[in-house]
């Protein structure tokens, strides 16, 4: 294996045989047994290429996440819930981001992106990465993307710029027309962090059965909180065990490690099928080597 990020492979995962194919090479031939085979998916493929486009604008959603639109010179073909590697040449550096928008866009794509101060890409944000910079999109990648014709309840569950692919699948789904009942759980510090709740009012409205159900971890005075407390996954356990709901679940987590670990936990002890469990854990790309693109 080539150096990889220890937030990608612990070290108790690699002391217990694990690896990451994606930094590995073979050097001879090797048999690999599929585990969990999905049909469904595997006929959903669609093959990775390279892009050229141009950030048209970057709106301000919170403090520190913004919503980054880019113009492609060609359609790209995806399923909602999947990220691209998103390059910035002028600046040199590339990193993996989930598209909001929905695969009904195809030459505009969307991204929510949290900031981190001494982010290589995100630290661009505010400055570098103005309306006219040009971009690179490589994909599409990942495998936590909507599944189609599901009829028991679906469960979106994240945290900060989780938001991105999670926001994707709920207009995906919207715009199918299917109906089936919806719980989004998501996590934020405070009110200073949630985004879009006139967006989603609007959809509680629309929908027959929908409830978006932020939960705050730190709420302080000033935010006159009277909504959910504590972390999102403990939300999530305590929600969803009162609510019983009927019919196979199908979830998606996305966001922070910690959070989408916790939350993969909590979905197993409910009970959800792992087949229905789809998740995508916002790995830093540079946890021990600074720069590793994914
Ligand atoms: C499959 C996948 C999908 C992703 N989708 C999105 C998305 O839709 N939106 C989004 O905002 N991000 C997403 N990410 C994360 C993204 O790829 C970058 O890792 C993130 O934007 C930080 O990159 P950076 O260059 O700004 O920071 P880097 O230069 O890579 O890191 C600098 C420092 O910032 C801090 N830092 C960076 N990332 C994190 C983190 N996740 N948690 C805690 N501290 C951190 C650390 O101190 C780190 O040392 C995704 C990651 C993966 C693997």
């Amino acid at each position: 294996m080539e150096d990889y990020s220890t937030f990608a492979l612990s070290e108790t995962e690699r002391d217990g045989g694990q690896i990451l194919l994606c930094r590995t090479y073979a050097y001879s031939d090797i048999t690999v047994e599929l585990l969990n085979y999905d049909e469904d998916l595997m006929s959903r493929s669609i093959p990775v290429k390279e892009f050229s486009g141009v950030l048209t604008s970057v709106t301000e959603l919170t403090h520190d996440i913004r919503l980054l639109k880019v113009e492609l010179e060609k359609p790209l073909k995806f399923w909602a819930g999947q990220f691209v590697e998103l390059g910035v040449p002028s600046a040199g550096v590339t990193r993996s981001y989930s598209m909001a928008s929905t695969p009904g866009t195809p030459n505009q794509l969307e991204f929510i992106i949290r900031k981190y101060p001494e982010g290589a890409f995100s630290s661009l944000l505010d400055t570098t990465l103005t309306p006219g910079t040009a971009v690179t999109v490589k994909g599409p990648f990942g495998t936590c993307l909507r599944r189609e014709g599901r009829p028991g309840p679906m469960l979106l569950v994240g945290g900060g710029s989780g938001m991105s692919p999670l926001w994707s699948i709920l207009q995906d789904h919207i715009a199918s027309g299917e109906q089936r009942p919806i719980r989004f759980f998501y996590g934020g510090r405070a009110k200073r962090d949630l985004f879009m709740l006139e967006e989603f009012a609007a959809i509680a409205k629309s929908l027959p059965d929908f409830q978006f159900i932020p939960v705050l971890s730190q709420a302080g005075p000033d935010d006159a909180w009277t909504g959910e407390t504590g972390f999102v996954h403990e939300a999530l356990k305590r929600i969803m065990g009162e609510q019983q709901l009927s019919g196979e679940i199908d979830a998606y987590a996305c966001g922070p490690v910690p959070m989408v670990d916790a939350a993969l936990l909590v979905l197993q002890e409910l009970g959800v099928d792992p087949s229905n469990t789809h998740a995508d854990k916002f790995t830093p790309a540079s946890a021990t080597a600074p720069n590793l693109a994914h």
